[in-house]
């Protein structure tokens, strides 16, 4: 019987990282999402079963994020953190090894393909695609089973659910954006967000800015404007998160009307366009159609 008893408490900590069991006495599962995104994902998966926490708050840049004192001591209490990867949150492993905590680090986008943005670095934005949030939703269920296992049936039951809404999503995407000619799907953006959208959905999202931290060249600038100029490009776009003032230049000198703002990196506020994933990105797909079916 002893030896059963070993074997089977053996057996438990092979199964569960020592991370998992550390906070094992909290009510409910403390879980930290890097950003606004992978925050809603979680809590369409989670349902109200974990205290979900967001690390960067929905008006800031995830890219050049600079973690707080608090944001350590959040950490250190978690259980789960769950972050995109695919060199999103570069502040993320430092924070996590300051803090001291033993969280469970978990990158959502694990089984994505890459996308390689401007030939060289990977592009992070995979959540873009809609097909791929069905792998972010996977990745979150398989990760809350094991950091929680006591509420498996909600975990799998919510995020069957979610991923057939995600499915559906997918298809209304695809069906709405083949409605616009191809020639006439082409637009100007402000940092380069949308490769993974424009790639899944057959539409040429030229990004006037690389990052969102990135300067724009004279050269660059011009032949935005001469694209604009000549109607090869329908319409400039501003991002919820960028300093719209280079895509107002960018309009007036191309004789371009501004097409709309569309949320590439955070959702809005509870009370905004583009509170949850789905809503962003219904959004996005109309704010595209109503400027380039004109
Ligand atoms: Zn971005």
């Amino acid at each position: 019987m002893r030896k059963l008893v070993q074997q089977l408490l053996l057996t438990f900590l092979i199964v569960f990282p020592a991370s998992v069991l550390a906070a094992e006495n909290t009510q409910k599962p403390f879980v930290i999402a890097s950003f606004s995104i992978i925050a809603d994902m979680a809590k369409q998966v989670a349902g109200g079963a974990i205290e979900i926490h967001t690390l960067v708050p929905a008006s800031a840049d995830v890219h050049t994020y600079e973690p707080t004192p608090a944001d350590a001591k959040k950490i250190a209490n978690a259980r789960l953190i769950l972050t995109n990867g695919l060199g999103f949150e570069q502040w993320l492993p430092k924070l996590v090894k300051s803090s001291g905590g033993m969280a469970w680090v978990v990158p959502v986008t694990k089984g994505v393909k890459p996308v390689i943005s401007n030939g060289k670095s990977i592009d992070p934005h995979a959540w873009q695609d809609v097909s791929n949030a069905i792998i972010y939703a996977t990745n979150i269920r398989d990760a809350l089973l094991i950091a929680d296992p006591l509420n498996e049936a909600t975990y799998r039951k919510n995020a069957q659910h979610y991923i057939e809404q995600l499915t559906e999503l997918n298809d209304w995407v695809k069906n709405t954006i083949a409605q616009v000619p191809e020639a006439k799907r082409r637009a100007i953006t402000s940092h380069d967000a949308l490769g993974y959208f424009a790639r899944a959905y057959g539409i040429t999202l030229i990004p006037a800015q690389l990052s969102t931290e990135g300067e724009v060249s004279a050269k660059t600038m011009a032949s935005l404007i001469d694209q604009l100029r000549n109607q090869s490009v329908r319409a400039v776009f501003l991002e919820n998160l960028t300093n719209p003032r280079l895509m107002e230049q960018l309009a007036r000198d191309g004789n371009a009307t501004i097409g709309g703002t569309l949320y590439s990196d955070s959702l809005s506020e509870t009370s905004g366009k583009a509170p949850t994933y789905i809503s962003m990105i219904k959004h996005n797909v109309n704010t595209i159609i109503a400027a380039l079916a004109k």
